[in-house]
């Protein structure tokens, strides 16, 4: 029996995101396309704290293990063929200091920015967006930055000016890193913020999609108009906070609201946007694995990453999806 047999097993040894190289180096970030990191912090949250244990669970949610192939059956590619995607490990977080992990959280986007790749960040609570969205907004120019915000909470509060993760939206605004007429918020639902809020983003020239248009209109009709709302922009940021999928199929999030999106209509949507448009940043946030169920919602969080890159592969190269066909 060989013991030094190279691991191939999803269960065992260090997990990185979908088992790509661990690249911690900035320095050695040129020529990768996609850099996948962690922000393991959540001192911000309003709620239910967990969120800071996201990325691993993340990392983790993941049964393959080695394989030459990622095929992707139902479009028709390997995304890891087309892209070089490296796993650029965790954001070393100050415990109870989280403005500091913040700035070091933007310091490290800004590299991953500056090495011209593009940074999928594993949250976290939503308070991350304002560095990480920040990053990307300032290192590209913010007026070419568009904001796809998926959440059942529109996180641009006023909290008498107090940063927690329902206002990262109101710091990006405020300090000018993201206009809000380039911001579009998909999936919005039940009982907060007030009504002020939406009063003020109003008047910001935000676009929102409340989950009752949805119901409505179908999830397909309303993300045809989300393309259309970002076209034009020469760079989207697409922000991905979990509560936007029904807790009975997310259970694992701090501030739960029902009566969200299926996990298939996520996945699709994600997909289907990485293609559309320019996406030069992500972020998953809102993973908190102590109220997770067998890692559900970990799992949806790697597969929703899995699909950005997936879509993102398609848009390199100009393929459309080719299902893999039938035998019937
Ligand atoms: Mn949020
Ligand atoms: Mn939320």
């Amino acid at each position: 029996m060989n013991v030094n047999r190279p691991y191939e097993t999803a269960y065992a040894g260090m997990a990185t995101f979908c088992r790509r190289p661990l690249v911690l180096d900035p320095a050695e970030l040129t020529g990768v396309d996609v850099a996948i990191l962690g922000a393991p912090i959540d001192e911000y949250v309003t709620y239910r704290p967990g969120a800071r244990f996201g990325p691993r669970a993340i990392r983790q949610a993941d049964y393959l293990g080695v394989m030459d192939q990622w095929w992707a059956m139902d479009v028709g590619l390997d995304p890891f063929d087309i892209l070089n995607v490296v796993d650029h490990g965790d954001l070393a977080p100050i415990p109870g200091y989280p403005d500091e992990s913040h700035v070091e959280l933007r310091k490290m986007v800004t590299a991953v920015c500056a090495a011209g790749a593009v940074p999928i960040v594993l949250g976290g609570d939503h308070s991350i967006a304002h560095p990480d969205v920040g990053a990307v907004a300032d290192h590209f120019s913010p007026s070419a930055v568009g904001l796809i915000h998926f959440d059942s909470h529109a996180d641009d509060a006023w909290e008498d000016g107090y940063r927690n993760h329902g206002t990262p939206l109101r710091f990006l605004v405020d300090e000018g890193s993201v206009k809000g007429e380039n911001i579009v918020q998909v999936g919005l639902r039940g009982y907060w913020p007030p009504q002020s809020d939406f009063e003020w983003a109003r008047g910001q020239g935000f676009r929102w999609h409340l989950m009752d248009e949805i119901y409505e209109r179908g999830i397909d009709d309303v993300i045809t108009d989300v393309i259309e709302e970002m076209s034009g922009l020469e760079h989207v940021f697409l922000s991905v906070d979990i509560d936007v999928v029904d807790p009975g199929s997310a259970p694992g999030t701090g501030t739960p609201e029902p009566g969200g999106l299926l996990p298939r209509e996520l996945l699709k949507t994600v997909r289907r946007l990485a293609k559309a448009l320019p996406i030069s940043g992500m972020e998953v946030v809102e993973v908190a694995p102590p109220y997770d169920s067998a890692d559900v919602t970990a799992l949806l969080a790697n597969r929703c990453v899995l699909e950005a890159l997936v879509g993102m592969s398609l848009r390199r190269t100009g393929r459309e999806p080719v299902r893999e066909p039938s035998n019937t």
